[in-house]
């Protein structure tokens, strides 16, 4: 009998879950869902862009003239906009034609005067140039991008700018992971819905919204199921419902050494567990493992340790699966403002305040640090990333990453 691996540390924790990583499928979305998504391939470029050489400025174009001296006049023959009319301008030696940004270069023309440094007759039949026209405006055929180049790459996040690249490369359509139904089961008898009123003994249920936010933050979708109560009856109904319809679950809460901690308890005894427990602060009490061949990811009930362990672990699981290579997690290097207490064998995660300042960051600890007190996190923008056995004394330089 193997005996589940227990109290690992986080990298042995992420290496575990990725061992069994979620089915994926491609989709085609248009260009206005592609937002956020995951590219699911290389995408090349359809198009050369530009198509065509173009101004990069409203001004004259001409052709360079290496032994000409300035100001130098020049009978004006045409007018290029950018839509593309009158392609079939000539300029010839001693013209120039006007120009829009963007146009395409008359044939003849190899460079462009900024129309500020241009004097324009009277009549407009002639137009003098201050100083030598400059072949840096032109624009040169393919030189963003090639016609065949790959100009994105699989897992590439599309951001905006990305979305528009698409674009620029001719693509109405983009394959991308398709989102991956991220299930989010809360478990405990203690817990109402905000809206309804509080009985002595009972709180308002907060992870399955911050997870489900989360999971929008990683581009997934989130499933959230109603909270069930602590019992494995209602639990297993609830697991078995989820895995039917969602890639990945999370259930948050009952992974801990209580006596109504029912998920690892029903994890042990009808799924498969993986690992149970890892070496952070907080967040130590989570479980990875099957349920109905779904992977399931066993989040602590504190609301921050649930936060972290998501940031930590199941982002990190979802990313590595897609090979996507955002969000990206930005770590800053930070001067401890406040005194944190680190631990031998854990990663700690503290909750600071970021300060930009002229000697670099500061980060602040203002808030009591409970795994409970959501409000530690929600007015923080930063997690300590102290090392196991690494000082958390105020004045040490170290890793923080920005929330
Ligand atoms: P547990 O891991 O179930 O023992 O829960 C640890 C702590 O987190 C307890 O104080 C719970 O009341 C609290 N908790 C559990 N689940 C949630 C939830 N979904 N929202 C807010 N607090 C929770
Ligand atoms: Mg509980």
């Amino acid at each position: 009998m193997t005996t589940t691996p227990y109290f690992v540390p986080l990298e042995e924790a992420r290496t575990i879950c990725q061992q069994t990583p979620p089915v994926l499928h491609v989709e085609d979305v248009s260009l206005d869902q592609a937002h956020g998504r995951i590219l699911a391939t290389d995408l090349e470029s359809l198009v050369n862009d530009p198509p065509f050489d173009n101004s990069s400025m409203d001004g004259f174009a001409c052709r360079f003239e290496p032994n000409a001296t300035y100001p130098l006049t020049l009978s004006v023959v045409g007018v290029q906009a950018a839509s593309g009319e009158n392609i079939t301008i000539e300029v010839g030696k001693g013209q120039a034609a006007r120009i829009m940004t963007g146009a395409p270069m008359p044939s003849g023309t190899d460079a462009i005067l900024p129309v500020e440094q241009c004097a324009v007759s009277e009549d407009g039949l002639t137009v003098t140039l201050n100083e030598a026209p400059k072949p840096h405006f032109v624009r040169l055929k393919g030189e963003n991008i090639e016609q065949g180049a790959v100009g994105l790459q699989k897992g590439n996040r599309l951001t905006p700018a990305r979305v528009g690249m698409c674009a620029t490369m001719g693509h109405a359509t983009v394959p991308v992971y398709a989102k991956l139904k991220m299930g989010i089961v809360s478990t405990g008898d203690e817990l109402k819905l905000p809206g309804e009123a509080l009985q002595h003994g009972e709180i308002y249920e907060s992870n399955s919204f911050g997870l489900a936010g989360l999971v929008r933050w990683l581009g997934h979708e989130p499933v959230r199921f109603q909270a069930v109560s602590d019992s494995l009856d209602s639990l297993r109904a609830a697991l078995n419902e989820a895995s039917s319809v969602c890639d990945i679950i999370l259930t948050s809460g009952g992974v801990s050494m209580g006596e109504f901690d029912y998920v690892r308890r029903l994890m042990e005894e009808e799924g498969d567990i993986h690992f149970w427990r890892m070496k952070i602060r907080p967040g130590s009490p989570p479980l990875f493992g099957l349920w109905n061949g779904t992977p399931l990811f066993g989040l602590p009930g504190n609301p921050v340790s649930s936060h972290v362990v998501f940031r930590m672990l199941v982002a990190d699981y979802v990313r590595t699966a897609t090979g996507a290579d955002g969000p990206k997690e930005w770590t800053v290097r930070a001067k401890l403002c406040d005194r944190v207490k680190s631990t031998m064998d854990c990663v700690t995660l503290r909750r600071v305040t970021l300060e930009a300042t002229e000697e670099g960051m500061m980060a602040y600890q203002p808030k009591h640090q409970g795994s409970g007190n959501l409000d530690s996190l929600a007015s923080a923008n930063g997690l300590t990333m102290l090392q196991p056995g690494e000082v958390g004394e105020i004045g040490e330089w170290i890793d923080v990453l920005v929330l």
